[in-house]
Order: structure tokens, then C-alpha cells, then sequence
């Protein structure tokens, strides 16, 4: 699975769903904002996290599950045992990695076993990281990792389009793989990496009027994240995936109790989150409270189900056929535009191209093939029939 799929279907409701591991990390980067340490120990049980994901089913389930942490890799066979359950039923598994094991000159044998079951592999890599990491051994293990036959992709962080480091290592990137290998390319935010596959935009009204009335949808309130206590949440805001209790609105369960189905159902026919997608929360409190002071964009968002008056305008604008169709619609609309266009919205626009490079592993022989993308990606009522997503 190359990135420019797994970014192109990063609008779709429930198309996804972002699993984080462990908060745990052998790494101290210091722009870790999950607060993530070795010594950290939050992460949900196993047995938990393989119960949810064995709810994934051929007729219902997301596209594609992308693992985090924290450091994933720190629980390898939780990490194949979770891509083979998810591959069974035909979800696709990614993983983005901080790439601590890099530093032992090559895959421990663990890893090794946990990567092939991988779809997708994702390297971190940033200024912070290389002071943890060096540059080369993890060019090294994106290599190795290549050559079992798994997609791979760099995962920058830099502090903006003039950034002289993100010039520096995506052209040394383009050098050593022969612009073979893509790149999502991140400004480094207020969040930290588990939340920085995906982010609320940054449009330059968001930027000159924080918390603005204009129409600002949040692509991110489309896939359920599992928080590293097991709690489902509507989105990746490190702020929502962190702070308890979680707004009503954004809580969409926990892996101890719910299945799939219950977190998709949530996710697709909750009327805030449905507008919260199509139309973003600033527009919605200065629509229908006026009176309430701007904040954040996400602040606007969590607030949002103490506003009985927003509450009762979603319920009965959105609630209906009429609500998942507005949420369709918008949602098909960014999936078409492409995850070039994606990435010029949340990421760094300047090298938002790099997200569309080639970056499959090399083939071998013993490598079993991904299924093919499912026309489920769109779940029901959200199903597109004929063949096509967009
Ligand atoms: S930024 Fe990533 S790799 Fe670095 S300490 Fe945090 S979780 Fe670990
Ligand atoms: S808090 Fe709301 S606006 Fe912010 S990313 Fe989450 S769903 Fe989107």
C-alpha cells in the first residue's frame, strides 16, 4: 500500500481507523508532546486491542488501520498479531515508527517478524529524531525494510517551507532512493507524531482568525482513534486523545467494550461530527451561538456538545438522509481532489508532491499480496456502487 493511498483515504469517514500502542518509546525526542519515555507504561491491554480488531469483518471494516504510539515496534507481536487479524477481513496495516532500532546496525529479529506483516512502513524523521537516531542508520533500515517486500515512506517534521533541514533531507532522501521513496512532509505543530499523520488544517483564515466563523471542515473527525487508555475518540487532536473525560461528542467508545461496527456507526451518524466534517466547528458556534467568544479551532470543537443550541441545530439538520449526504458529498469531494491537494491543506504544502512518489518495496517471492482496495472503504450508507470511491 503506497502513502498516496493511505493520505487519499485519510477523508473518508471510518475509512481508517489510527491504533496507538503504547505511549512507551526507548526515544527522548525532545518535541515529543505524548510525553512519550521508556519508562512510560500506558498502553492498552492486548487482548483488548485483538479482541476489537478481530470485530473487523469482509463486509464491515475500515480500509486501513494505521498503528502508532509512542513506539509501536516496542510490541512486535502485538503488532503482527494485530495486521493478520485485520488482514483476514481485508484491512490494510500501516505503522510509522520513531526507528530505535536502527541504532543496532540492523532489524532485530522481532521487528523483522513484526514489519512482514506490514503493508506500509513509515519512517519518523526530523532534526529531534537525528539526535536520537542518525540519519544514515535509518536510511539503512528504510532499505532493508524495502527489500522484504513492504511499502516504505519518510515521515518529516520541519519548521516550515524555508526550513534549510527539510531541504537538506528530502533531497538526500531523493538522492539515496532515486526518488523511489515518498514523503509526508509536516510542520512541526503543537501535537506530537501519533497526531501528525492527519491534522486540522492551517488555511490562512484559520491562521489570521483563530477560530473564525468561515467554513473550515475537519478532515481529521473522519477516522476513530484508539487512545492509549483503549478509548475510541472521533479524532487525532492530541488534546482530545489526552484529556479526560473526552466531550461527549468525541468519545466514540473503548476498544474494552465496543466493536467496529458500534465505532463506525458512531462515527458516521453523530450530526455534530457530521458537520464538524463538512462545515468545521468555528462555523458551527458562530452560527448557532453567536454570542459565545472564539477560541481555538479544536478548543470551538470540544466545546461544542456543552452548546445545547448547536446540539439541537445538528440533531435537526444533520441527523436525517439528508445529514450522511452532506457528509458524503464532502467527503468524496476531498478524496477526489487527491492527496497531493490533502497535504497542501495539513501538511507543508511546498513538498506536498513527495507524498505522491512510487514507494513499493521490493517484491519477493514468499511476500503475500495486499487485497485489493475494497469497495467498503466507503461503508454503508456511505457505499459507492460502480466501482469507484470518488
Ligand atoms: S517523538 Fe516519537 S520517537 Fe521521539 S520520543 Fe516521541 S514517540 Fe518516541
Ligand atoms: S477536536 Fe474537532 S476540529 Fe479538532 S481535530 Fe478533532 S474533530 Fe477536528
Amino acid at each position: 500500500m503506497e502513502l498516496a493511498e493511505l493520505i487519499g483515504l485519510r477523508p473518508v469517514p471510518a475509512g481508517g481507523v489510527l491504533v496507538t500502542l503504547t505511549r512507551r518509546c526507548p526515544l527522548r525526542c525532545a518535541h515529543c508532546s505524548t510525553g512519550s519515555a521508556p519508562e512510560v507504561r500506558e498502553e492498552p491491554p492486548a487482548e483488548e486491542l485483538e479482541r476489537f480488531v478481530s470485530s473487523f469483518s469482509a463486509a464491515d471494516r475500515p480500509e486501513v488501520m494505521m498503528l502508532t504510539g509512542g513506539e509501536p515496534l516496542l510490541r512486535p507481536r502485538l503488532v503482527a498479531a494485530l495486521a493478520r487479524s485485520a488482514r483476514a477481513a481485508g484491512t490494510r496495516t500501516a505503522l510509522l515508527s520513531g526507528m530505535f532500532f536502527a541504532r543496532s546496525g540492523g532489524l532485530p529479529e522481532p521487528v523483522r517478524r513484526a514489519v512482514r506483516t506490514l503493508d506500509h512502513f513509515s519512517a519518523s524523521l526530523d532534526l529531534h529524531h537525528e539526535r536520537e537516531v542518525p540519519r544514515a542508520a535509518v536510511f539503512r533500515a528504510v532499505r532493508e525494510i524495502r527489500r522484504l517486500g513492504v511499502a516504505v515512506s519518510f515521515h518529516l517534521t520541519g519548521t516550515g517551507e524555508d526550513d534549510p533541514y527539510l531541504a537538506d533531507v528530502t533531497a538526500d532522501i531523493e538522492r539515496t532512493f532515486g526518488g523511489a521513496v515518498p514523503s509526508l512532509v509536516n510542520e512541526v505543530r503543537p501535537f506530537g507524531r501519533a497526531a501528525s499523520w492527519a491534522r486540522p488544517a492551517r488555511t490562512a483564515a484559520a491562521r489570521d482568525e483563530p477560530g473564525g466563523g468561515g467554513a473550515l471542515p475537519c478532515a481529521m473527525a473522519a477516522w476513530p482513534v484508539v487512545a492509549f487508555d483503549g478509548t475510541v475518540l472521533a479524532c487525532c487532536n492530541q488534546d482530545t486523545v489526552d484529556r479526560r473525560p473526552a466531550p461527549p461528542h468525541l468519545r466514540l467508545g473503548h476498544v474494552a467494550e465496543d466493536d467496529w461496527a458500534s465505532v463506525r456507526a458512531r462515527t458516521l451518524r453523530s450530526p455534530l461530527l457530521r458537520l464538524v466534517r463538512t462545515v468545521g466547528p468555528a462555523h458551527l458556534r458562530q452560527r448557532w451561538a453567536p454570542g459565545v467568544p472564539a477560541g481555538s479551532y479544536c478548543g470551538d470543537c470540544r466545546a461544542l456538545g456543552d452548546r445545547s443550541e448547536v446540539v439541537a441545530a445538528a440533531g435537526a439538520l444533520a441527523a436525517g438522509a439528508a445529514g450522511a449526504l452532506l457528509d458524503l458529498t464532502a467527503a468524496r469531494q476531498q478524496h477526489a481532489q487527491g492527496p497531493v491537494a490533502l497535504v497542501r491543506r495539513h501538511g507543508c504544502a511546498a513538498y506536498a508532491d513527495l507524498v505522491a512518489a512510487p514507494g513499493g518495496g521490493e517484491q519477493t517471492p514468499d511476500q503475500t499480496p495486499s487485497p485489493s482496495p475494497s469497495p467498503a472503504a466507503y461503508p454503508a450508507p456511505y457505499q459507492v456502487t460502480g466501482g469507484t470511491r470518488t
